[in-house]
């Protein structure tokens, strides 16, 4: 325990946080670390402007998405080379959710739940409804609740497309149980990281999970927008014809062929030219890992939860939790029902201590040890208690809702 507290003290100074602020948000947007900073100022000062376009080989730049790709795949469970940066989220998921139907092509569902992350559903629809111009037989999303998934994977289905840990209640997917029976049953995984990469001790090659995707701005702190990363097994990844073809997958980006030929391994997966300025602040801000592992964050944000939790059913009769109390079923957040969310996470961000809200009532607040410790989660639920009491939130400033909430 003191051990871990040492580490930890250790990686807060990697942070630059303002001076009086409770950040209990690094499940939606990591802060900066200084790590990022100086390697921007590097970039911008020594690289970009000196080099122009020499950047490409002399700064790293051209071998930078799978350099940031084996960084990660270490942090996940991935071997090198079966990960690699690209893109966002969203544009991840549409690659694999194609490949995986592709994969099975005799079968029609694509099976989700009511907790996945909304975007992931958007480009199941999207993906859909084209396959469906052409389709003799139409494909369709079959959207159960999170708590039927294992149920609902029978021969029927493609494949079962999760979100580990729900977006807004922190709740957990046993992956385990819902891989094991989707592979006996021939139903291919896609599992989204978001939140849970940079949290929780994943192990994607031990799950044996054929695709996965997840963000770079959430917990690896890569900066606003930084790039996302994609996963596929090793064996399953010179099958994929990706459906998103672009120079950066080509097996020659620079033989300029008037014929698209994917690159062998991970980096067909990739589309067009990195965001190198983004993929700097990622590689930086990973160096942070360096000292410590997933198993040291994960038991340390289970004890930090807990600490949450049990100070605000002490202090906050009113807020109901809408997270799992059992530690095995919850992954990096905690959140809350109250009917007036929206205002009393304004409330608390006015006076530094920030969460965020989701609908329709929900109070999130993200438990990251990298820069978190027991006397800041303390502090939090006495701003919490003082804000309810005093119902602070009650007034009109905090109620007007902002674009991004
Ligand atoms: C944050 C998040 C995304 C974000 O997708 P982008 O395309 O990067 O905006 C996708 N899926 C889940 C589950 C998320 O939590």
């Amino acid at each position: 325990m003191e051990d871990l507290k040492q580490i930890f003290a250790q990686t807060k100074k990697a942070f630059d946080l303002p001076e009086g602020m409770i950040y209990l948000d690094g499940n939606s947007l990591g802060p900066m670390t200084h790590a990022s900073r100086a390697r921007l100022i590097d970039e911008l000062d020594n690289q970009w402007s000196k080099k122009l376009i020499k950047g490409w080989n002399e700064s790293g730049w051209y071998l930078l998405p799978q350099v940031v790709g084996d960084k990660i795949a270490n942090l996940i469970g991935a071997s090198k080379g079966t990960v690699t940066t690209a893109d966002n989220t969203s544009i991840n998921v549409h690659k694999v959710l194609s490949a995986a139907l592709s994969l099975n092509p005799e079968r029609r569902v694509v099976l989700s739940d009511s907790g996945n992350f909304p975007t992931d559903l958007y480009v199941a629809q999207g993906i859909i409804a084209k396959l469906n111009e052409t389709a003799d037989v139409p494909y369709e999303l079959k959207v159960v609740t999170p708590e039927t998934v294992l149920d609902a994977i029978d021969e029927d289905i493609a494949v079962v497309m999760v979100t580990q840990v729900d977006y807004c209640t922190g709740r957990l997917h046993d992956m385990e149980k819902i891989v094991e029976k989707a592979k006996q049953l021939g139903v291919k995984t896609i599992l989204d990281l978001c939140h849970s990469g940079g949290a929780l001790d994943v192990q994607v090659e031990k799950l044996d999970v054929d695709f996965a995707v997840g963000c770079g701005y959430k917990y690896f702190n890569g900066g606003p927008g930084a790039p996302a990363f994609v996963y596929v097994k090793s064996s399953l990844i010179n099958d994929i014809q990706p459906v998103l073809t672009g120079w950066m997958g080509h097996d020659s980006p620079f033989a300029f062929d008037a014929q698209y030929t994917p690159m062998q391994g991970i980096g067909r997966m990739r589309v067009g030219t990195p965001s190198v300025l983004g993929l700097t602040c990622l590689d930086a801000a990973l160096d942070v890992w360096e000292g410590v592992s997933l198993a040291q964050v994960r038991q340390r944000s289970l004890e930090l939860s807990q600490l949450f939790i049990d100070e605000v059913a002490v202090r906050c009769p009113d807020l109901k939790l809408a997270t799992p109390l059992n530690p095995d079923e919850r992954g990096s957040q905690v959140s809350f029902h109250f009917d007036e969310a929206y205002a009393l996470v304004q409330a608390l961000i006015a006076r530094g201590v920030i969460g965020d809200f989701r609908m329709p009532n929900v109070a999130r607040f993200g438990i990251t040890p990298l820069y978190l410790d027991e006397q800041d989660i303390i502090q939090a639920a006495e701003h919490l208690e003082d804000v309810i009491k005093t119902r602070s939130w009650d007034c009109p400033e905090f109620k007007t809702k902002n674009a991004v909430t």
